[in-house]
């Protein structure tokens, strides 16, 4: 086992990962952002050193991969030389317009460097998994509500004055509440949970905790519930119960859900899914995709990655148009975006525009973000379809079968790296060409095959029964549903 094979290892700059297609690095800019040059200059390092492709993963990372031992290390000290300080240890996350969003309830980021240093101080960093996560989400339009992680704060305004909800394992739906404190004790309590973490091993997580921890972090800080719990879904009400004196969240800490629908924006295109694990439904949320006023702050522009990933010409090509146009800083965001900050009211057109040319995402609507699919062939080795062309196919040919009640994933291989979960549909390569699995994951045996080359007609066959049987206002997963599982491998199997 090389240093580029270490399983568990985090893909970090100084440790890029073996996959299909050779050594991937994962870097997050420290700062949030990059400056458009040093975008631009990345992107020529990876057209140097990669296979020429950039992405940016659904937790709001940047890749390059194609990389070999060598590259790897030209690589690693281009981006030195580029001035980029890269993230490493424990990842302490914000939303993409931290510190810039006049809705966001509190600037999250002095949080969020106070638990970095208490990380540091603690000396946790090296006694943790690589895939432990902390979210600090200051509110606002940006959210981090469908990104996992094992420790989640976000700010909610209460009549005392701003507090910091803390939760563990899961996003914004799912994760447990453990208590509603003032800023220092939830540093406190963030670094006491991830030192019990630590305590059971480098594979553990915040699910493992026992609810009888969880309970001790949760009376460790006196606190008051707010009097109001503004934006809170059901889910977080579990408050309720604290309020009570009772047990923690009742849901059993580390219980995985059913997973029945897909969140199309999750998981990887590494091998790997990084920091949380928890693949769960979506919880609605706001694309970063479009344009943000920022009051004093100027505008954001979103702009997205069809499927994660762009050619790194394209990319530098529109980043250099950015820079002309007033754009001062791109910060990376979860669900595979870039935010262009600064750009005047009249780029706010033009850079769409140029964007959309390129085959980026400008319309939040766009079907492609209902699509998970990863690399495939021929960018990975393990690749058995062509997953990136089927996904284009069935988005441009279907998209009134991607409403928001269906999402699909099309992996090359039953690794599934794109979506680890269920998925309504999945079409997965392997030596009979593009399997279907209905309601399922990629490693499940699919009920169905075309070739490779013909599975967006398979999709297609699909679409046409629901638009022929559908009833007025029903959505795609009702109608689905009523076609069942047999029914729809039927669907896909005709000629
Ligand atoms: S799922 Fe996709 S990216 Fe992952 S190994 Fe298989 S083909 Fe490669």
């Amino acid at each position: 086992m090389n240093a580029f094979s270490r399983r568990g290892a985090c893909p970090a700059l100084s440790a890029p990962m073996q996959t299909g297609d050779g050594l991937l690095v994962r870097l997050n800019p420290m700062t949030g952002g990059l400056s458009p040059k040093s975008l631009v200059g990345l992107g020529e390092s990876a057209l140097r050193h990669g296979n020429g492709v950039m992405e940016v993963t659904a937790r709001g990372s940047l890749q390059i991969r194609g990389l070999t031992p060598a590259s790897a290390r030209l690589l690693a000290m281009e981006v030195d030389a580029l001035g980029i300080a890269v993230r490493t240890g424990v990842p302490v996350e914000t939303g993409p317009l931290a510190g810039l969003d006049p809705e966001e309830v509190a600037d999250p980021r002095p949080l969020a460097e106070r638990i970095r240093a208490a990380i540091e101080e603690a000396g946790l960093a090296k006694r943790l998994g690589p895939k432990i996560s902390v979210i600090v989400d200051g509110g606002g339009r940006l959210t981090m509500d469908a990104v996992t992680a094992d420790i989640r704060l976000a700010a909610i305004r209460t009549d005392a004055g701003v507090r910091w909800l803390l939760a563990v394992a899961g996003d914004r739906e799912n994760a447990a509440l453990l208590v509603t404190v003032e800023e220092d004790a939830a540093r406190d309590i963030a670094v006491a949970v991830l030192r019990m973490v630590a305590e059971k091993g480098r594979e553990a997580h915040a699910r493992d905790l026992t609810a009888r921890q969880l309970r001790s972090l949760a009376s460790w800080h006196s606190f008051a519930p707010p009097s109001v719990l503004p934006d809170i879904s059901p889910t977080w009400g579990e408050i309720g119960s604290f309020a009570g004196g009772s047990p923690l969240a009742p849901r059993v800490i580390g219980e995985s859900g059913d997973g029945s629908a897909i969140p199309p924006l999750v998981g990887e295109m590494s091998g790997r899914t990084e920091g949380g694990t928890v693949e769960r439904l979506p919880v609605p949320a706001r694309l970063p995709i479009g344009i943000f006023d920022l009051a004093a702050a100027g505008t954001a522009l979103g702009i997205g990655l069809p499927f994660g990933s762009m050619p790194a010409q394209k990319l530098t090509g529109l980043t250099q148009h950015a820079l002309t146009l007033g754009v001062t800083e791109i910060r990376l965001a979860p669900r595979r975006a870039l935010l262009f900050i600064g750009p005047s009211p009249t780029a706010c057109h033009s850079l769409p525009q140029a964007a959309a040319t390129l085959g980026f995402v400008t319309d939040p609507s766009d079907p492609r973000t209902k699509i998970a699919a990863c690399p495939g062939a021929p960018a990975c080795a393990s690749g058995r379809i062509a997953t990136r062309d089927i996904a284009e196919t069935i988005a441009a040919e279907n998209r009134d079968l991607l409403d928001s009640t269906l999402t699909l994933h099309i992996s090359g291989c039953a690794k599934g790296c794109a979506h680890p979960g269920r998925a309504a549909l999945t079409l997965v390569g392997g030596d009979n060409g593009a399997g279907l699995v209905v309601d399922g994951t990629a490693k499940a045996l699919p009920t169905g095959y075309r070739p490779g080359y013909d599975a967006a007609r398979g999709i297609g066959r699909i679409a046409a029964a629901i638009r022929e049987a559908g009833f007025r206002g029903e959505t795609t997963a009702a109608c689905m549903t009523r076609l069942g599982a047999a029914g729809v491998t039927e669907l896909y199997r005709q000629e």
